[in-house]
């Protein structure tokens, strides 16, 4: 895996993207790259950083088993990020995460994150509708081909 290009679309290494985020050997820089790093997570079945990620206060007693349900039953496909704002301590990041369904399921959330101590957590987000997808623009996974030719 260390060689290979990150989960997130970065087209960055996995080794100097969201790894050393999930080894614990950096902090996230920002709420984006929080949330691009547990995107990989989910993709990677990285569960106890997903917990580690999540504000405490928002942890069910039965996080674990959720999260492990979701990595089972999930394909992801790839990631968009379409907006971060960041205010202080407060950020907001909006982005849509594909995964594999007919047709590709589209999951639109825009979360919310906060700083505390200089460590980020992902609060929680509201789901908004599936963003329109253009047949001939490139693919949402990254192939660098044209929607109509890859997942289309
Ligand atoms: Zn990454
Ligand atoms: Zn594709």
């Amino acid at each position: 895996m260390n060689n290979h290009l990150c989960p997130c679309l970065s087209q960055r290494p996995y080794s100097e993207c969201c790894q050393p985020l999930h080894k614990k050997q950096q902090r996230a820089e920002n709420a984006e790259q929080l949330m691009r790093s547990r995107y990989s997570a989910f993709y990677l079945g990285e569960v106890d950083y997903l917990i580690a990620t999540l504000h405490p206060s928002k942890r069910r007693l039965d996080e674990r088993e959720l999260l492990q349900n979701t990595i089972n039953t999930t394909q992801w496909l790839g990631l968009k990020v379409l907006d971060h704002q960041q205010k202080n301590e407060l950020a907001e990041v909006e982005f849509v995460a594909f995964y594999e369904d007919s047709p590709v399921g589209q999951l639109h959330e825009r979360s919310r994150f906060t700083c505390e101590s200089g460590e980020w957590f992902y609060h929680d987000g509201i789901i908004l509708p599936a963003i329109k997808l253009g047949r001939n623009d490139p693919c949402f996974c990254g192939s660098g081909k044209k929607l109509k030719r890859c997942h289309g």
